[in-house]
């Protein structure tokens, strides 16, 4: 019987970047299912709810396939192996990125050994795009034009007001 992949893609997504997207659309290419897992932080003061990130998700994720967007919190690797994923997927922009991602992989196999880290390189294009440096170009009056998918520009408008 041929083998079927689920893929887990966690992450804050607050908001959602063209650097999100891009590892989306590349990561649905490899596995069969995609889950984006979106997770819950009211600790780190998301400006996006979770309910709007997913929204923004679930739009941008419309035209691709087999991708599902979902909230999740607590153990991460725990989380996957209860949806029964065998992989977390990661991206690596630069290696200020992999120390941390080096250390939550190793820590998510010893909690959990059945699911795999992958770790995909960003895009050159879009390698150093992240949500954090989106938000303080939008409220400093810079262009984002090129940094997210439409929707996300439109909600930014409406929540600042800019
Ligand atoms: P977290 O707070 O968990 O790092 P993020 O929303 O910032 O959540 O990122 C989710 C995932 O997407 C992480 O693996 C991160 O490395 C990756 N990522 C973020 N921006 C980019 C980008 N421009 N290119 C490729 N991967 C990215």
């Amino acid at each position: 019987m041929p083998r079927f992949t689920r893929a887990i893609y966690p992450g804050s997504f607050d908001p959602p970047t063209n650097g999100h997207l891009d590892m989306i659309s590349r990561g649905i290419r490899i596995f069969d299912e995609l889950i984006v897992a979106v997770l819950q932080n009211p600790d780190k003061n998301p400006l996006f709810s979770l309910e709007e990130r997913m929204e923004m998700l679930r739009e941008i994720a419309a035209p691709m396939g087999n991708v599902r967007v979902e909230a999740f919190d607590g153990l991460l690797a725990e989380y996957a192996a209860r949806r029964e994923a065998a992989v977390i997927l990661r991206g690596i922009r630069a290696i200020s990125d992999y120390e941390y991602e080096l250390q939550m992989a190793l820590m998510n196999r010893k909690l959990f050994p059945q699911v795999e880290t992958v770790f995909m390189t960003a895009a050159e294009s879009y390698s150093y795009i992240s949500s954090r440096l989106v938000k303080e170009v939008y409220l400093l009056g810079g262009s984002i034009r090129e940094l997210v998918p439409e929707v996300v520009q439109r909600r930014l408008k409406a929540k600042l007001r800019l």
